[in-house]
């Protein structure tokens, strides 16, 4: 028998890895979603199948010893009341499939009823994650032992299956517990570690390093579909100044707001990426010449008009000035589109900033 609950508590602990690190790519946001829910209910239901899949029936009856209840317990970690609701319907259904209806069956079905209703009622009253799997576990073994004892009363050992079970499902709680907090805390590291080595920290806008890999996979993209590809560099004039009176930490929300201000006036599909201190790079896939330098004007034009909030309620305003190069309009070098972007950014500057410059055109409104 305890050698049989043992390979219960193997599976718990493969299933635990194998799902974290499905879990590991998927945002928080998209598992407290009601489609996110359900799927981690239905993956639950499946771990709990397989740790029924390979249960014990206790010799001469027809009452089964697994650890599903932890199945349901780990989903109603990861997601509340909804994936518990899921999860429980799952395994509910089949145990009686499986092992058809008769008393035990019942009995199994009401108790997966009492764990949801428990965990449920333990999730809204207890604030600390640890107090809450003690309690479930706890819960859990005063719900499930009694209702063993009462189905094997007749079976010779009865007190020595109890025993063994309330052993090895408390030392398979402890140790869930710990690899559940430590699945968890991993993803979170790997899932803060991967944005901030592709994201700028202050503004949300890609870096340097995942800039420059989205350039060279826009290259790749450009050539195989003989697409078009605009690019933009944009430097905040003066922006020392603005520095130099208000603060850096001034300077810092201006970066963001012209972050936001980028990001809104281009489409999703385009790329904006924070390449220096106050210079920004965009890429427009497939967007013809004229759209290009309309698009940029747009963009100058937004900057200039936006009162950039310093603090109670005092707005500042800024210009940039942009740097505008298409391949293949205006260079046939796509690979050098970037550098003449910038070419004509040192023009903009040069004749007199806040305006857009092409290799062959500035226009300034
Ligand atoms: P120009 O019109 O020629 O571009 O003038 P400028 O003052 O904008 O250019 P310059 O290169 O002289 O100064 C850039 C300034 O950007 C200097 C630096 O303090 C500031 N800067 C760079 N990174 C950051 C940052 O992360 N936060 C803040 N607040 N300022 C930054
Ligand atoms: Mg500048
Ligand atoms: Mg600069």
């Amino acid at each position: 028998m305890l050698n049989d609950l043992f390979i219960n508590v193997l599976l718990l602990i493969a299933v635990t890895f194998v799902a974290g690190h499905i879990l590991k790519d998927v945002p928080e946001k998209i598992i407290i979603t009601l489609y996110g829910k359900i799927i981690v209910g239905v993956g639950g239901g499946l771990m709990g199948i397989l740790l029924m899949i390979y249960t014990i029936q206790v010799t001469g009856t027809t009452t089964i010893l697994d650890l599903r209840f932890f199945a349901i317990m780990m989903v109603s970690y990861v997601g509340g009341i909804i994936p518990t609701i899921v999860s429980g319907i799952i395994i509910g259904i089949y145990r009686a499939v499986r092992f058809g209806i008769n008393i035990s069956c019942i009995a199994a079905l009401f108790q997966i009823l009492l764990f949801i209703i428990c965990f449920h009622i333990i999730d809204k009253k207890i604030k600390a994650e640890w107090k809450k799997w003690f309690l479930k576990t706890l819960i859990s073994l005063v719900i499930l032992i009694p209702i063993i004892y009462y189905l094997l009363r007749n079976v010779e050992n009865v007190q020595i299956i109890c025993f063994e079970y309330f052993l090895v499902a408390t030392f398979a709680g402890a140790l869930e517990y710990f690899l559940l907090e430590y699945v968890h805390g991993s993803n979170e590291l790997y899932r803060i570690y991967k944005k901030d080595s592709t994201k700028d920290f202050l503004t949300g806008l890609y870096n340097t390093r995942q800039f420059d890999k989205m350039l060279n996979l826009a290259f790749e993209r450009v050539l195989e579909n003989k697409g078009k590809l605009s690019c933009f560099m944009i430097d905040i004039d003066h922006f020392k100044k603005v520095n130099d009176t208000y603060g850096h930490s001034i300077g810092d929300i201006v970066l963001k707001e012209l972050a936001y201000i980028l990001k809104k006036n281009c489409r999703r599909i385009d790329v904006v990426g924070r390449i220096g201190g106050e210079e920004f790079c965009v890429l427009l896939f497939d967007c013809p010449k004229d759209q290009t330098f309309s698009i940029a004007l747009r963009i100058n034009k937004a900057v200039e008009k936006y009162g950039f909030n310093i603090g109670e309620d005092k707005f500042i305003n800024i210009t940039v000035s942009i740097g505008v190069a298409i391949y293949p309009d205006t260079t046939s070098n796509l690979e050098a589109i970037k550098e003449e972007a910038d070419m004509a950014l040192y023009k903009a500057k040069k004749s007199g900033r806040n305006r857009v410059c092409g290799s062959e055109i500035c226009i300034h409104q």
